[in-house]
């Protein structure tokens, strides 16, 4: 027996999630990841690193519930959003009989989270207006444990719909939690749904430092939750899930002035996402631009447009999308430096 299959089968036959970092690519300007142009300065305190690190950091802990104005017993930390999804799947679902349910197009980390543990993923696509088709989930709840909707819609841009998730909270209560992913949610932070938590002890918001703070690299996710449900993922969390070094840089970003940072970078990005959108509105090679409440734009070019292959060619990296359905010929542009955006001009305007 090789070793291959000496694996579990179902990870034998799992393809990896085609994370930007590993698709990677020749350019030197990369706007594919939905990543800041830039991080910020930190200090490190090397003094106490022979230690193991608090599992859930109260400094950290303490930050974002203010930042985010929940109680710190609403908030766990955790290795990026991406293990906030992992455990929630973890926690919840039972491999085998539980489900988890999905609105394509949406961020691929669900299922592939889902996928990996052995718990199968139904999928309710987004209407043609791009909003979750509430009715057509409350429909398909059977077995279905967690609900995951992303609000901004990464990568179409789509705000979640208040009524909607309220008609939903009401038809999942007792039977299967919303999560609400607003890694962007900086970007539009009037829309967050966490002022919804205390009334809904379902409902369950992911976020992260990775894209408005400009730390993708330190791998710092929250859960925002009710006490019984940060509760339940601390029994499954590992016990050491924060380097010591990450609960540093992270408490430094949720300081006072770290904030100033974070939403002066916001104010620069969203004036450069404004500048792009009306750039490309201009341009004849567009179709469509989608909504603009992230950190990136996703755009729709003419049918068989070469416009990912000329920016390739110009060394600037770019998201395709255009093989996943509903999303034909179109691209993402992660808003990144003035400089990065100079060069996508550049080629947007040449030889259209
Ligand atoms: C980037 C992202 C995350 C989490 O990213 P981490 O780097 O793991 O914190 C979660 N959800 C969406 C929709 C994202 O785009």
């Amino acid at each position: 027996m090789s070793l291959t299959q000496l694996a579990r089968a179902r990870v034998q036959a799992l393809t990896p999630y085609q994370s930007a970092r590993r698709i990677g690519g020749n350019g030197h300007i990369w706007l594919n990841a939905n990543e800041a142009a830039d991080s910020g300065q930190f200090n490190l305190d090397c003094a106490r690193l022979n230690r193991y690190p608090e599992c859930q950091p109260p400094t950290v802990i303490n930050a974002y519930a203010a930042y985010a104005s929940v109680a710190p017993e609403q908030v766990l930390v955790s290795r990026g959003g991406d293990e906030s999804i992992e455990l929630l799947i973890r926690t919840f679902c039972e491999p085998g009989q539980d489900r988890i349910l999905i609105t394509t197009p949406t961020y691929g980390m669900y299922a592939i989270s889902a996928e990996t543990n052995g718990v199968e993923v139904v999928d309710v696509p987004l209407s043609a207006s791009r909003q979750p088709d509430f009715d057509g989930i409350i429909a398909q709840l059977d077995r279905v444990k967690v609900v995951f909707l992303c609000s901004p819609n990464n990568p179409t841009g789509d705000l979640v719909d208040r009524d909607g998730l309220l008609r939903l909270l009401d038809a999942a209560e007792g039977r299967a939690l919303v999560v609400v992913d607003e890694a962007y949610i900086e970007f539009c932070p009037e829309h967050s749904q966490a002022p919804l938590l205390n009334d809904y002890p379902g409902l369950v918001i992911v976020r992260t430092l990775s894209k408005a703070f400009g730390l993708a690299g330190i791998r710092c996710g929250f859960t925002l939750a009710s006490p019984e449900v940060i509760g339940l993922l601390l029994k499954v969390i590992a016990p050491y899930p924060v380097p010591d070094p990450v609960a540093q840089i992270a408490a430094q970003a949720l300081s006072d002035q770290g904030l100033v940072l974070m939403r002066n970078r916001v104010n620069e990005i969203n004036q450069l996402k404004a500048e792009l959108a009306e750039e490309l509105a201009q341009n004849a090679q567009v179709r469509d631009v989608f909504a603009p409440n992230g950190n990136y734009l996703l755009v729709r070019f003419a049918p068989g447009s070469d416009m990912f292959a000329r920016m390739s060619r110009a060394g600037i990296i770019l998201r395709d999308f255009a093989n996943r359905p509903g999303l034909a010929d179109c691209i993402r542009i992660t808003i990144g430096s003035r400089a990065e955006m100079d060069a996508v001009r550049d080629v947007l305007q040449k030889e259209q």
